[in-house]
């Protein structure tokens, strides 16, 4: 397994109180999976990222990459933010490297990776520009590109798009879905959208409000075949967008 939460379990400790996080999250995901979860505001998602990632450790249970438990931040782990944190005063270049030049990686084969994923996804002539001068699409594939710079076999992957207007999010995440797919990761979204999590991935976890448990799984079983926009147009999509929407406890 690539991924394997085993009745996880977090509180946060802090001066004004206790907060129950993740009270029981399990699953699984397989190498080359792509899993969106999704859960009301507040309940634990990004929590639940900051175990993989190895930024929060869980007070029971097992949190496992790649079949070892994480106790650490790992290079096998890439993390996408909700924001594309583009520093303006560096160029596009120095950017999408800048992981790279942080942990001392920086070297010649990694550059022409980078070189590479700049030209395969249209953004090698904006190599020496500024992020001001790029679209909102165009600083999310900048971003993805960052993260993809270290070679993670995982990406995490927190409500990455919820910075665009619709149209954009629309074209970006399909997009970014076939970025993923083509460089065989194992992708984790997490998303507040019902759509893009039945339109981008293979299977929807439901997550309930906080303390967050798992209360389903779907398997998108005949969608899996398709492109994110031709999803949006099958009659299966509302199905499971009707199932989910149930599950989803939207008014806490
Ligand atoms: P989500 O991403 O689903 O919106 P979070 O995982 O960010 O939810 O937060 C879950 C709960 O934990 C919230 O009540 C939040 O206020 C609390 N929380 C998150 N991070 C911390 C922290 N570092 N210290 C204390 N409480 C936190
Ligand atoms: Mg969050």
């Amino acid at each position: 397994m690539m991924i394997e939460l085993r009745q996880a379990a977090l509180t946060y400790q802090s001066p004004e109180g206790e907060t129950e996080a993740l009270r029981d999250i399990t699953f699984d995901m397989e190498e080359g999976e792509f899993l969106s979860i999704v859960g009301p505001s507040g309940c634990g998602k990004s929590t639940l990222l900051s175990l993989i990632a190895g930024l929060e450790r869980p007070d029971r249970g097992l949190v496992a990459v790649d079949g070892e438990a994480v106790t650490a931040p790992s290079p096998k782990v890439g993390f996408m933010p909700q924001r594309d944190q583009l520093f303006e005063w560096r160029s596009i270049w120095s950017n999408v490297t800048l992981g790279l030049q942080v942990t001392r990686r920086n070297d010649p084969a990694r550059q022409a990776r980078v070189r590479q994923l700049l030209e395969r996804y249209g953004l090698a002539d904006f190599a020496g520009k500024r992020p001001s001068q790029l679209s909102g699409g165009m600083r999310q594939r900048c971003a993805l590109i960052r993260t993809l710079a270290a070679d993670p076999c995982i990406l995490l992957l927190d409500e990455p798009f919820s910075a665009l207007d619709y149209q954009t999010r629309l074209s970006v995440s399909a997009d970014i879905h076939h970025i993923i797919r083509q460089e065989h990761k194992t992708a984790l979204l997490v998303t507040h959208d019902i759509s893009e999590a039945i339109a981008l991935s293979d299977r929807v976890a439901v997550l309930s409000k906080r303390p967050a448990v798992v209360r389903s799984v779907h398997q998108l079983g005949p969608l899996r075949t398709l492109s994110p926009m031709e999803r949006r147009g099958a009659p299966e999509f509302q199905e499971f967008f009707n199932l989910i929407w149930k599950e989803l406890d939207v008014n806490g």
